[in-house]
């Protein structure tokens, strides 16, 4: 290690400002001093965010979180988290201090959190300001599952086309899922099961998705996976590992015997000329055609070399 990033690393541990580095796995790879003091982490430990998170809010240390349901404010704080280059926000923690946070985060999905304390300035229109940046967060949010919605992800899908545009290695794919025979099981089980299945299917899915990866639902039992920088062949890989996820899950638990739910999805790869709807409209035909070749599958969209649409699972 050079003279200068020996200094900046050893005046770093010492400074105020909290200083974090996540990886794409959202768990903390070093951190601060100042860091680890304000969310009780050993310097022996590389704890994820979301134990970082848990722990603290069961011990009231660190972030002062406001919610009545820690779980379903994990979900909906994740499915956002780390989904846009550059952030910045205010924030309070149990002690009594203010952050000004910053989160900048890497084409690959390292994660740097900077923040400093600002205890002591604009107090004066704080609940404003956090009142405006929870509106914020509700426009993104989707009010059922609590994982991003469709002005989100739509917005995620401009970002992944915009790579795509200046740099061509950067193709991406978009894939839109759909629960099998929804109607189905709301005729069956009720509407408020079927409320129930849609947010546990969120809540799976979303915990096998990668930071660079967005998951939203965009309307009813329909939902979209943004995932830049990934070819159609790796992007079939992660829909089939979420469709073994969910054939394997058990939504209603034990109460209505052994009821198992599948979905289908349509995968398309991001073109030079696309724009959003174009990318939508090859990813929603690609879900046709597997929920009319029997459904429980993925079909990959046609490319613009290929124009014939293949199924890859089963
Ligand atoms: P397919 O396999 O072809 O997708 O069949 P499907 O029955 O899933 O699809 P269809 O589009 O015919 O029906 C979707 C159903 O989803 C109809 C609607 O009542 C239900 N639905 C939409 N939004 C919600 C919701 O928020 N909660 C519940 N419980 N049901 C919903
Ligand atoms: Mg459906
Ligand atoms: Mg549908």
């Amino acid at each position: 290690m050079d003279e200068t990033t020996h200094q900046l690393i050893e005046m770093l541990e010492g400074s105020p400002v909290l200083v974090g580095l996540y990886d794409q796995f959202d768990r903390l790879r070093k951190a601060n001093r100042a860091f680890r003091q304000a969310y009780s982490i050993r310097s022996n430990e590389d704890p994820t965010w979301s134990e970082i998170m848990r722990r603290n809010f069961s011990a009231e240390t660190g972030t002062v979180v406001r919610t009545t349901n820690f779980e379903e404010w994990l979900i909906s704080t994740q499915s956002r988290r780390g989904k846009v280059g550059y952030r910045a926000y205010e924030t309070d923690l149990h002690d009594g201090r203010w952050l000004w946070m910053t989160e900048t985060v890497s084409d690959d999905g390292w994660m740097l959190c900077v923040a400093s304390v600002t205890t002591d300035l604009h107090s004066d229109n704080r609940s404003l300001r956090q009142d405006r940046d929870n509106a914020v967060k509700a426009s993104y949010t989707d009010e059922l599952t609590g994982v991003a919605n469709r002005r989100f992800v739509m917005a995620r899908i401009d970002d992944m086309l915009l790579q795509r545009r200046l740099d061509i290695r950067l193709s991406g794919c978009l894939a839109v899922l759909d629960i099998d025979h929804f109607k189905v099981i709301n005729d069956r089980f009720g509407h408020a099961a079927g409320d129930e299945i849609l947010c546990r299917f969120a809540k799976e899915i979303h915990a096998n998705i990668r930071r660079s990866d967005c998951f939203g639902r965009v309307g009813g039992e329909e939902f979209v996976l943004v995932m830049p920088r990934t070819s159609a062949a790796e992007a079939a890989l992660v829909l089939e590992r979420m469709l073994s996820v969910v054939r394997g899950m058990n939504p209603l638990g034990g109460g209505h015997g052994d009821f198992r739910c599948t979905f289908s999805a349509g995968i398309a790869e991001t073109d030079t000329a696309d724009v959003s709807l174009s990318l939508y409209a090859r990813a929603d035909k690609a879900l046709y055609a597997a929920k009319s070749g029997g459904r429980n599958c993925i079909v990959v969209a046609e490319s613009e070399a290929d124009r014939s649409p293949q199924s890859v699972a089963p």
